[in-house]
Order: structure tokens, then C-alpha cells, then sequence
């Protein structure tokens, strides 16, 4: 019996220290990714997810998340939520009905309200100064201002061998009001089952979910496929087959472990990060490049970790 826990990007890191320590004390893999994503969200530096999530063209944070139980394969889901304050939660606790398991904004909003989930403003001043410097930057000077995003999607086996999954993001910076991306939708975002394995994508969720990403590497882990093979297959098809249809592939990155806790990861971008802990591997930051269409992966350096927390949180001002 072993534990293990993987989740997308560096951003995940403090939340999967806490998560660590939570399933190597025998706790379920349920509540370590929610523990873990609850962290990412509350933590204000992190301009994707939850508190300090960067707004819609409108100037609205509007959150998806979603969580998944690997046992019962259960899900639950929010999109377009506003002031709430852990998206996260709200999805797990929307896995546990039977019918209305995804709700979208003013549903998700009434059904957090009523089960005493905690309200909070979410837009923060420098998301607001962000979003006007990328006003200035992009649609003012007739530019696509579709650029910026980053999902914590997170995987995890306890000592039980159950699975769970879950996902947060305020999705594509400057999206339209309403706009969905792959991170709530299950088998594109997530997917997790405790028998086989479990997968979490970030990047473009218009084009991740056109492969139903996470669906496919969990399908190819049950064929067989180590979690490395599977997650390297189903990026490189997916993105040769966005190429060949419509000559461009947006970002795609993905993170996934089987049931006997071995890791796999694959992106088609430069600079894509994830964090894993393992019983014998302590929470860890590796940065990933492609090399011959395969993913290679090595742990941040040092200068690469202080670059990282210098650039998140160093003074912003109007452009
Ligand atoms: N996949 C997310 C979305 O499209 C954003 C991201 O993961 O970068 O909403």
C-alpha cells in the first residue's frame, strides 16, 4: 500500500505539501485534493484560480471547478460561479446528489448559498490591474486578448487505494461571460478511477476538450499503457490531430498516476510545471520540455523556484 499525489503547475506545490502530509497520516485521497486545491485557491498571487483569478471581459471573476470520486465515480461540478469563496468545495459537495451534479452560475450560486458555503469577493485589486493592463496591451490595439490561463488540476491515491480528482481555474483570461472551458467537464478536465488510474489536463479547454483528454489517457492506462506512455500518446495525438484538422494546436498539458501510484506527465508547450509526493518522493517541482515529441521532466532548480514566487508576487502598476 503506498500513497501518491500529482497535481498541475508549481502553484500546486503548497497545497500537495499539506496533502502529503495527510495521506501518509491514512487520510482519503478526497479530502487531500480538496484540502490541496483549497489552498491554491485561497492563496492570492495565483491569478488563475479562486481568490485573485483573473476576471472575464467584463471584469467578473467567474470560476469552474469539478471533483471526482474514484470510487464511486461520482462528480460534481460548478461553472461560471461568482463570489464564492472554494469552488472546489462546492463541486465535492455537489459529487454526493444524485441529480443537479453540475450547476452553473446563478444555480451553482443558489445551491452554495443554501448549503452555507462561504461568500467572498474575489476580484482583487491587482486582478483589476492585470485585466486593465491587458485591455491597454490587447483589444485596445485590435489584438486577440486570449493569452494566459493555468488550471490546478489535481490526482491522488491513498493508503486505501481509492482515487479522487479534482480541478479550479478562472479559466481563459478575458473570456465572454458564460464561457466554459474543459476544467469542469468530465473526462476533458479529469477523470479518475480507483481500479485504473486517474488524469487532470490544463491549457486551452476549447481544444482539450475535442480529445476528452483525461477520458483518453485513463482508457489507455486500462489498455496497458504506462502512465508516461499513456500520457505522451494521448497529447501527441491529440495535438497532430488538431494540427491536421485545423492547422493549429492549442496548449495542452497533462498529469496522471495509475492505481499503484507510478506518475505520468505530457505537454506540447515549453514551461509546463507539476508538483508530485510520493511515500519516498517528498512534494517535488519538476519543469518539463519536449524533446523528439516526447515530455522530459527534471526538478526546478532553485534560481527557477525563487524566479517563480519573485515574478508572482512582485509590485504590479497601470500600464
Ligand atoms: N483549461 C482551462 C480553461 O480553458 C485553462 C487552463 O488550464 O489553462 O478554462
Amino acid at each position: 500500500m503506498s500513497w501518491t499525489i500529482i497535481g498541475t503547475w508549481r502553484m500546486a506545490l503548497e497545497g500537495i505539501e499539506k496533502a502529503a502530509e495527510l495521506l501518509s497520516n491514512g487520510e482519503s485521497s478526497g479530502n487531500a485534493v480538496e484540502v490541496a486545491i483549497k489552498m491554491v485557491e485561497d492563496f492570492p498571487y495565483y491569478k488563475s484560480v479562486g481568490y485573485g483569478g483573473l476576471p472575464n471581459e467584463n471584469g467578473e471573476v467567474e470560476l469552474d471547478a469539478a471533483y471526482m470520486d474514484g470510487n464511486t465515480l461520482s462528480i460534481g461540478a460548478v461553472a461560471g460561479i461568482k463570489d464564492f469563496k472554494n469552488p472546489i468545495s462546492i463541486a465535492r459537495r455537489l459529487s454526493e446528489e444524485k441529480f443537479n451534479s453540475f450547476l452553473v452560475g446563478q444555480g451553482a450560486e443558489e445551491y452554495a448559498h443554501k448549503n452555507g458555503f462561504e461568500r467572498m469577493n474575489m476580484l482583487t485589486d491587482r486582478a483589476i490591474i492585470h485585466y486593465k493592463n491587458r485591455l491597454k496591451e490587447t483589444v485596445n490595439k485590435g489584438l486577440s486578448p486570449y493569452d494566459g490561463h493555468d488550471t490546478v488540476g489535481m490526482v491522488a491515491l491513498d493508503l486505501d487505494n481509492s482515487m479522487a480528482s479534482g480541478t479550479s481555474t478562472s479559466g481563459l483570461f478575458m473570456k465572454k461571460r458564460g464561457r466554459v472551458g474543459d476544467s469542469p467537464l468530465s473526462g476533458s478536465g479529469f477523470y479518475v478511477d480507483s481500479n485504473i488510474g486517474g488524469a487532470t489536463a490544463t491549457g486551452l479547454g476549447e481544444d482539450i476538450m475535442k480529445g476528452c483528454i483525461s477520458y483518453e489517457i485513463v482508457r489507455l492506462m486500462k489498455e496497458g499503457y504506462s502512465p508516461q506512455e499513456a500520457a505522451d500518446k494521448a497529447v501527441l495525438e491529440l495535438n497532430n490531430l488538431l494540427i491536421s484538422r485545423r492547422k493549429k494546436a492549442g496548449d495542452i498539458s497533462v498529469v496522471c498516476i495509475n492505481n499503484k501510484g507510478e506518475f505520468g506527465v505530457a505537454t506540447n508547450i515549453e514551461g509546463f510545471s507539476f508538483v508530485v509526493a510520493t511515500e519516498k518522493l517528498p512534494p517535488t517541482v519538476y519543469t518539463c520540455s519536449v524533446e523528439d515529441d516526447k515530455t522530459i521532466y527534471e526538478i526546478a532548480t532553485e534560481e527557477w523556484m525563487n524566479d517563480y514566487i519573485k515574478t508572482r508576487t512582485a509590485p504590479l502598476k497601470l500600464k
